[in-house]
């Protein structure tokens, strides 16, 4: 069973006599730990090390407080700094000409479509928005229809299926019927692969030259770990995303890839996927995030 941080550090701070000011020695001994602690809950190296960076220059030479423990204030610091770096949660932006567009990108399997289901439905209930879904998935022979079945679910409306139509054209018809039919929405899920590839980004790219969205929302999987670098730095560097949803955040998953991917896009992670069902999606907030990578 994995030992949370916090046992850790209270460890090493035992045998260490209370001193005046948090020596660098304590503060070496105990990034150790940190260092083991972010990677264990698949932080990615680079976002690690700078971030053990951070907390060293912020802790040597620190006070030790009269109220708590070396150990204590060792963690608030990690803590604080933590939740600085995953930054605020943001809300949905729909400041845009209705109906704005927004477009959901990200690997298959990372929970794409359902996550459109569930924004839609949010902003259909919280917002009051009238909204339209539509695949621009022509690969996979059943995405558009699980689409479909999404939308018949949560009363949201998706665009009729054509076949044959490429995925600019399904994305071009599906903001014409927006405009028409006075939706506020129109949201787009793109189609994904299993890796990340040219053919995938230029197809993305595309519909988002066709579409200008006001969002581009990369969907991850919170249990992809330290993949999590490489498929949100393709995604920022060729397609351009203006904020994550992290899906899975329900399992086992220690919640590294939040970090990671902040990190390295410098972009807000906007909503969590907490679950397969059709609500469970909640939004982000740092200071929870944090405490579950500390474990
Ligand atoms: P896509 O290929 O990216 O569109 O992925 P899907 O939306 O089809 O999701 C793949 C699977 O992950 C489905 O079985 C979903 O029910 C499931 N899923 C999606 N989001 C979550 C989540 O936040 N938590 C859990 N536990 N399962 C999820």
């Amino acid at each position: 069973m994995f030992e949370g941080l916090t046992g850790r550090l209270g460890d090493i701070f035992d045998k260490l006599r209370r001193r005046g000011a948090l020596t660098e020695e304590d503060v070496s001994a105990a990034l150790r730990e940190v260092r083991v602690a972010l990677l264990e809950a698949d932080v990615a190296l680079p976002v690690v090390k700078q971030f053990v960076t951070q907390v060293k220059e912020r802790a040597v030479g620190q006070e030790v407080l009269k109220s708590i423990t070396p150990g204590q204030q060792v963690i608030k610091i990690v803590h604080d700094n933590l939740v600085e770096m995953l930054g605020e949660g943001a809300d949905i932006n729909l400041n845009a000409a209705a109906p704005v567009p927004i477009l959901m990108v990200g690997l298959q399997g990372s929970g794409k479509t359902t996550s459109t289901a569930k924004i839609a439905l949010r902003l259909k209930t919280k917002e009051r928005k009238k909204v339209l879904m539509a695949s621009l998935d022509v690969r996979r022979p059943a995405a558009q229809e699980q689409l479909k079945v999404l939308g018949e679910q949560t009363g949201v409306a998706t665009l009729p299926i054509v076949a044959g139509q490429d995925p600019v054209a399904i994305a071009r018809r599906a903001i014409e019927t927006g405009r028409r039919e006075g939706y506020d929405v129109v949201m787009l899920d793109t189609a994904g692969r299993l890796a990340i590839d040219e053919e995938l980004m230029a197809e993305v790219a595309a519909v988002r030259d066709a579409t200008k969205p006001a969002e581009t929302l990369l969907v991850a999987d919170a249990m992809t770990g330290q993949d999590a670098v490489t498929v949100a730095t393709n995604f920022n560097d060729k397609v351009g995303i203006t904020g994550i949803v992290l899906t899975r955040i329900d399992g086992d998953a220690r919640g590294g890839a939040a970090l990671s991917m902040r990190q390295i896009t410098g972009k807000p992670i906007k909503l969590l996927g907490v679950g397969e069902k059709i609500d469970a999606l909640e939004p982000f907030h740092p200071d929870r995030v944090a405490g579950r990578i500390l474990g």
